[in-house]
């Protein structure tokens, strides 16, 4: 069986913030039907791992474009053909869950790697961060902090969790 691939959230996000205004190679993956428009991993994985879906989603609320929703699962949704990057929903999120690159339209091709193919992610495995991808035989491992994004992909991110869940 393949190996999954294992995209350290943290380590990325240290990243970003040390270089602050670079921005990091992105991967590709096919998107299922239900997804809106082909995303990078980490704009599903920061949806569905990192945000921690406010109830009022100021976000949402801010969007001049209409451009974000919460979807059945109560995930955000950004609908990339609606969306200006005029990146308030950035600026107005309280918990700094997105980052400042997140919603640039990269024309730089040489950013985007399709983990679909095996050289394409070796060389995406090379420019990341040190230590922000890896390839393992693993599956989730909730205990440390690991996830799963679909049958490839598994994410290390540090969830947030109220007493209440
Ligand atoms: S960056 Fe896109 S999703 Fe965010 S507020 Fe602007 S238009 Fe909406
Ligand atoms: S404001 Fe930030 S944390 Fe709250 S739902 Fe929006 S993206 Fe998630």
């Amino acid at each position: 069986m393949a190996q999954k691939i294992l995209i350290d959230m943290f380590k990325l996000r240290t990243v970003m913030t040390e270089k602050c205004d670079q921005s990091l190679p992105e991967a590709l993956f096919y998107p299922s039907p239900s997804i809106n428009g082909l995303k990078t991993i980490r704009e599903l994985a920061t949806f569905r791992f990192t945000c921690r879906k406010c109830e009022d989603a100021p976000c949402i609320a801010v969007c001049p474009a209409e451009a974000l929703e919460k979807d059945e699962e109560g995930l955000i949704n950004r609908y990339t053909n609606l969306c200006i990057s005029c990146k308030s929903c950035v600026t107005i999120c309280p918990f700094g869950t997105m980052m400042t690159d997140f919603f640039t339209h990269h024309r730089n091709k040489d950013l985007f790697y399709d983990l679909n193919d095996s050289t394409e992610l070796r060389k995406f495995m090379e420019v990341s961060p040190a230590g922000s991808v890896s390839l393992t035989d693993t599956d989730e491992l909730p205990e440390e902090h690991i996830y799963r994004l679909n049958d490839r992909i598994l994410i290390k991110e540090y969830l947030y969790v109220t007493e209440n869940k």
